[in-house]
């Protein structure tokens, strides 16, 4: 995957604060050092996400409650990734324990029906007003790869548009300019980007099939739309593009897009497997915008494998097993009995007061972080919604509204800080992308704005060279 950012040589005080980061960070773990090189012998990189990677190598975490970590050295971390915003109680939350301990010896895959699979699809369809059938999965790849099909089949077209900078999952036709290199040509220019392949091992023709726009680039979408839009069968979109940076649709944007689907007889699939977290009813329902299909994945698992994908009756029913030629979906695991207690549990601890509130300790934290972004004088901002919150190193007063914007940060930057948060006791991702969970509360996010406000002194001098 190429990732493209802001070219600055490597100045002295850069790589000197670079090298006492990584040194302090290997005296302090080499239990996960020497756990890394264990695993290296039996896993490409030591792990199966590549996601999670960063130089030298990453913690091993040995145990998690709340929102508490301990790695292999017995270093305690606060964990404002939860599992890249998917634990939305924290860890080991008693009521997700109790529920699976009650069904463990109850069996926990049984290739036929379960009630809780009914009760988490209730609660779905309950909480989602665009929902009247849904269907369970593994994982949000998953789920966003069948409601792709489901709209193909649908509308009897190849056709997909997606966000640039837009991540869908780890499948080819969602692995298109999710994080384009802006420095090569094939990247397109900033309001008509090319769709450019983000690994390899996707077939090169992937990219006829999708079209890419940038996020919040009304005139744009019209643009493909009027160009292409009867060859289409769905535009994709996350109401806050996640892995590009928290960076929130604007309400007119996800108008617009409903607005062309209608017009070109294409679905409008929002891809809620981050934001489902953001409202009661996903960030559709605080846009007051009905997209044809929705797909789920994360917190509905209660923290295990999980992905979900459901929407208009008329579009569902091609699932159905009974109607002659149904469209096909099946999984060893789907449904299991084990996610699917963990996800009722996990969602009934996740009343609508509970949204409100993880919501607001996010806005403290952004609040903060952008307050000691401003008193350091580093050029930067802290994005997001809620209980969502991303950091960039753009130029100070910058708005970050799509992919280009975030990409013109300056990443290597960002990776000292991340290095210099974990040694501060503070879990992000590598790209300081933040969430907060019920297991927090004010005295947790002002630790983490105080840590932050230590990591951000020590880099700085990298930050101005
Ligand atoms: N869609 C979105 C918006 C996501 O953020 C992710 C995962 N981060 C996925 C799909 C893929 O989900 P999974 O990792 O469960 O396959």
């Amino acid at each position: 995957m190429v990732v493209e950012e802001r070219v600055r040589p490597a100045t002295g005080a850069r790589t000197e604060i670079e090298a006492e980061l990584l040194a302090a960070y290997r005296e302090r773990t080499p239990r996960s050092a020497a756990l890394h090189e264990a695993a290296r012998r039996v896993m490409p990189g030591g792990d199966t996400r590549t996601i999670a990677f960063h130089p030298p190598y990453p913690l091993t975490i040995e145990r998690a409650v709340g929102c508490r970590m301990a790695d292999a050295d017995d270093h305690v971390y606060l964990d404002f990734l939860n599992n890249y915003t998917s634990l939305i109680l924290g860890h080991a939350h008693p009521a997700v324990i109790a529920a699976v301990a009650a069904q463990l010896p109850r069996g926990t895959a049984h290739a036929a029906a379960a009630t809780a699979q009914t009760r988490l699809a209730e609660i779905i369809a309950e909480r989602v007003a665009s929902v009247d059938l849904v269907r369970f999965c593994n994982s949000g790849t998953e789920a966003t790869m069948h409601a792709i099909r489901a709209a193909r089949a649908f509308t009897g077209r190849d056709l997909i548009v997606k966000m640039e900078g837009g991540y869908h999952g780890t499948y080819d036709d969602v692995e298109v300019s999710v994080h384009p290199d802006l420095s090569s040509p094939s990247a397109g220019s900033a309001h008509a980007p090319l769709g450019t392949l983000d690994t390899i091992g996707v077939p090169a023709n992937t990219t006829a099939n999708v079209l890419v726009i940038p996020f919040n680039d009304i005139v744009a979408a019209e643009r493909v739309m009027d160009e292409r839009g009867d060859e289409v069968a769905a535009i994709i979109v996350e109401p806050v593009l996640g892995a590009g940076g928290m960076i929130p649709a604007e309400t007119a944007f996800l108008e617009a897009l409903r607005g062309l689907t209608v017009e070109h007889g294409a679905l409008l699939i929002c891809d809620e497997v981050m934001t489902f977290r953001l409202a009661p009813g996903g960030m559709q329902e605080h846009h007051r915008v009905r997209p044809d299909l929705t797909t789920f994945a994360k917190i509905i698992g209660g923290g295990f494998p999980v992905g979900a994908f459901g929407g208009r009756a008329a579009v569902m029913e091609q699932y159905d097993p009974a109607r002659p030629a149904p469209l096909w979906q099946s999984g060893t695991f789907n449904g299991n009995a084990i996610t699917m207690v963990a996800g009722v549990a996990a969602m009934e601890a996740y009343p609508a007061g509970e949204v409100a509130r993880i919501n607001a300790l996010g806005d403290r934290l952004r609040g903060g972080l952008n307050a000691v972004l401003a008193a350091t004088g580093v050029g930067g901002v802290a994005t997001g919604y809620g209980s969502f919150v991303g950091v960039h190193f753009t130029e100070a007063g910058e708005p970050v509204r799509d992919y280009r914007a975030a990409a013109a940060g300056d990443r290597e930057l960002g990776r000292l800080l991340h290095l210099a948060l974990l040694l501060e006791g503070v879990f992000v991702a590598p790209r300081l992308m933040m969430c907060t969970s019920t297991a927090m509360d004010e005295t947790v996010v002002d630790e983490a704005v105080a840590a932050f406000d230590r990591a951000l002194r020590r880099v700085r001098p990298a930050a101005l060279a």
